[in-house]
């Protein structure tokens, strides 16, 4: 009976902390004000499934040979991104307007030759040395002993269109009146296969100074389905959200709840991962500077890092879905009044 009277009281105060848990997440996420709201769907719904696919047919084609840092195949595809920008009237932040950031060999290791982070942004309207940066890398592996082209479709090409298709959502809201209040930097670093140089090397050398980065949004495989969600394909994985500003965790859920529903789920995010995501692309790169991050990411599947991870394996229709909410997300950040605060370490 004692035991039994135990447990209930047990179960009561886990309940009620339970419900005043909420109540706390509820609150914090009502005062969240979402900025223009009809401006982010209209700008949001010109990122579109087939632009998205008709980049990517071209980026993860053999033309590129697999992308491998500094081998020819992966200059014709930082060409490929620079001639985009400069088509789109996107331009670069860099002194030299060149669009590249070339890391010497020296720096990647003397097997490899030099390679380049390629730099686009939209300058912020009000407080333009503020910046948020939405990074991928563009970089893959090769060709392997076989001849067979690692085309690296979803790993990292799905990435690499999502912010050509993002620049061109944010240039167009500019050209409209809308642009962004602070700026937002378009990051395809390469390198990242190799040890994460490519983003180590930016962190080193800033095209605006860390201090004022507000955050760093990191895509890295987002076009595809993992095993576990074969039924249920509405989701993404978020990494690092909540781990340097609890105000960035419930901005990135506002922002879905209030435009997309996409499930976000969590279980890569846990300290104890096995995994380790957190821990595996560039966005660790800023967190160790104390910016914060959210990384991206679909999970492993069958073709991760294998020659069939090719653009006609790509859920198109998924990838615009998740392309918006990070450009809805990049927005919020871009344009709320006050910049998001970093309280953890
Ligand atoms: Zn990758």
């Amino acid at each position: 009976m004692k035991i039994i009277v135990y447990a209930s009281a047990l179960m009561i105060v886990g309940s009620c902390a339970t419900l005043s848990h909420k109540e706390k997440v509820q609150a914090i996420k009502n005062n969240i004000t979402i900025v223009s709201p009809n401006n982010v769907k209209t700008y949001a719904n010109t990122i579109t499934a087939s632009e998205l696919e008709a980049h990517l047919n071209n980026f993860a084609s053999d033309n590129y040979e697999g992308r491998q840092v500094g081998s020819e195949g992966q200059k014709l595809a930082v060409n490929y991104l620079k001639d985009y920008y400069i088509s789109e009237n996107i331009a670069t932040p860099l002194e030299d307007s060149s669009y590249f950031q070339t890391i010497p060999k020296s720096y990647l290791g003397e097997q490899y030759n030099d390679s380049e982070n390629v730099i686009s942004y939209i300058k912020g309207s009000e407080k333009p040395n503020e910046v948020i940066i939405i990074s991928a890398h563009h970089d893959h592996e090769g060709i392997d002993e076989n001849g067979e082209i690692y085309n690296g479709a979803d790993d990292n090409g799905s990435g690499t269109v999502a912010l050509l298709e993002m620049a061109q959502a944010f240039k167009k809201a500019q050209l409209e009146g809308h642009g962004p209040k602070r700026s937002i930097l378009f990051l395809h670093l390469t390198a990242e296969e190799i040890g994460l140089q490519g983003s180590r090397y930016y962190t080193q050398n800033p095209a605006f100074l860390l201090k004022n980065t507000v955050a760093n949004l990191n895509i890295d495989m987002v076009g595809r389905i993992d095993k576990s969600h074969k039924d249920t394909p509405n989701y993404i994985y978020l990494i690092g959200s909540d781990r340097l500003s609890t105000e960035l965790h419930y901005i990135s859920e506002v922002v879905n709840d209030t435009f997309f529903n996409i499930k976000l789920e969590y279980k890569y995010n846990e300290e104890n991962d096995r995994n380790r995501y957190y821990y595996r692309s560039d966005h660790y790169n800023f967190a160790k500077h104390n910016i914060p991050v959210i990384f991206y990411f679909n999970g492993e599947h069958e073709d991760y890092h294998q020659t069939t991870d090719t653009a006609d394996k790509i859920n198109y229709p998924l990838l615009e879905k998740r392309t918006r909410l990070i450009f809805a997300t990049a927005w919020q950040l871009a344009n709320q009044t006050k910049r998001i605060v970093v309280d953890k370490t």
